[in-house]
């Protein structure tokens, strides 16, 4: 098997086996590093619309612990396996210990095929969930949070579930609830628009700000959509985009609030009547631009993409879109690839300003949040690039998972081997 077709989980391993040659970890604590701490797999009777009983799977995974409360995304889709949700539930502790938020990792997901289901079956099938893994989340034990096809709505069901048992309202135990529920201004927008800063910051590095560069993102849904819309505010032409049904482009650059409304009316981008040409997901992959923005799925910057790319720069919006063959012929190519751990992580930072303002019982404004966000990220990203030039790591990547092993082993040391 090439490591294209490497599943997520073994892509995550050789990432944190790259770092561990310039981090401070010994071989016992990588080890435990390697391997969830848990994996929970639940069977979900719902009653369908037809009156007959259909069994779902469903799948809570808690990686690592060792810095303070689980916490990851609840993901429905009909690829979802407990490899990747295991693989998704790594990488969420390599970032939250990245950007230093007091979290460990966790990811769920339920095996189904949301378009297939009205709302009512969603809601038996996310309160059936919530039931099957109400013993191990809590709000200061694993805190679940929106994924692939998960948004505000499911996040209040799962808070009713879960407070119904508990007998009491319990914002605090999900994140990404609405707003009148205890959801926090800012939420929506916070993965993309933390994409935005993260290459505004990697332009800065490069001598270069976001002005007239030219942009494609691959997936124009919540993350590509925010990320592309930011991105044009701060002086970016957004030249191409696309989704499942198909790209278009634009040399003068597209308008992306314009592509957002029709996206967000017809739920995808094919019938897009504006000054646009077509163009494939595997042209955008090699378009000549400054920034490549891959924000669908994973594992879409392959060797072979990586050989034909034109693109100076990568910011990974999805996660894991770059597979480590590739990540080496970027590094021989000299194209900086910002990672997901650091690109994508404005969605899980402001989860956690949600949790905060949840468990102080207070409100904070849209301006605060976002100040806060842009401050935590910033900082993250000096430190990646100092780490990058004091370890002399082979890329940027490298660099992000020193760090953040550093700063995971250095919880399990002081807190040490139980029993
Ligand atoms: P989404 O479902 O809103 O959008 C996904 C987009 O990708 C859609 O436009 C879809 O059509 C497109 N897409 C799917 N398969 C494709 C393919 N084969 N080729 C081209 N386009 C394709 O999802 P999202 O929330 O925007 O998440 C996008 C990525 O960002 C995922 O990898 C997700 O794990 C990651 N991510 C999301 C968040 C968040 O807060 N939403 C946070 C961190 C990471």
């Amino acid at each position: 098997m090439t490591d294209d077709a490497a599943s997520t989980l073994e892509n995550m391993r050789t990432q944190m086996e790259r770092a561990q040659e310039y981090a401070q970890v010994t071989e016992n604590v990588f080890t435990r590093l390697l391997h969830p701490e848990r994996t929970l797999e639940v069977s979900l009777p719902v009653l369908r619309e037809s009156g007959e009983e259909e069994i779902f799977k469903g799948y809570r995974c808690q990686f690592s612990g060792a810095r303070g409360p689980y916490k990851g995304g609840v993901r429905y889709h009909p690829s979802v396996s407990m490899d990747e949700v295991i693989a998704l539930a790594g990488l969420m502790s390599s970032k939250t210990a990245l950007v230093s938020l007091p979290y460990g990792g966790a990811k769920g997901g339920v095996v189904c095929n949301p378009k297939e289901l009205t709302r009512n079956e969603m809601k038996r099938l996310t309160r059936r969930y919530t039931e099957g893994i109400r013993r191990m989340i809590g709000p200061k034990m694993d805190i679940p949070a929106p994924d692939m096809n998960t948004g505000p709505r499911e996040m209040a069901w799962m808070m009713d579930t879960f407070s119904v048992y508990e007998g009491h309202t319990i914002p605090e135990v999900v994140t990404g609830k609405p707003l009148e529920l205890g959801g926090t201004p800012g939420r929506v927008e916070a993965t993309g628009r933390g994409v935005a800063i993260i290459t505004e910051k990697i332009l800065e590095y490069y001598g270069r700000s976001p002005k007239n560069t030219t942009v494609a993102i691959q997936g124009f849904g919540n993350v590509g959509s925010w990320a592309g819309r930011l991105l044009a505010e701060r002086g970016a032409n957004v030249i191409a985009t696309s989704d499942v049904t198909g790209g278009i482009y634009n040399s003068d650059g597209l308008d992306t609030h314009d592509v957002a409304a029709h996206v967000e009316s017809s739920g995808q981008i094919a019938g897009y009547d504006g000054d646009v040409d077509p163009i494939s997901n595997d042209e955008l992959l090699r378009l000549d631009v400054d920034v490549l923005i891959p924000a669908a799925v994973s594992h879409s910057i392959t060797a072979d993409v990586a050989e034909e790319m034109q693109a100076d720069i990568v910011v990974e919006a999805a996660n894991g879109p770059t597979t480590p063959r590739a990540d080496d012929i970027l590094v021989e190519r000299d194209i900086p690839a910002v990672p997901d751990i650091l690109a994508n992580a404005g969605g899980v930072i402001v989860s956690y300003l949600e949790w905060v303002q949840n468990t102080q019982e207070y409100r904070w404004t849209l301006e605060e949040v976002n100040a806060d966000l842009e401050r935590r990220l910033a900082n993250t990203f000096d430190e990646m690039v100092e780490a990058y030039r004091s370890y002399e790591t082979p890329d940027l990547r490298t660099a992000a998972y020193t760090i953040s092993l550093d700063r995971q082993a250095t919880a399990h040391a002081y807190r040490g081997l139980f029993p």
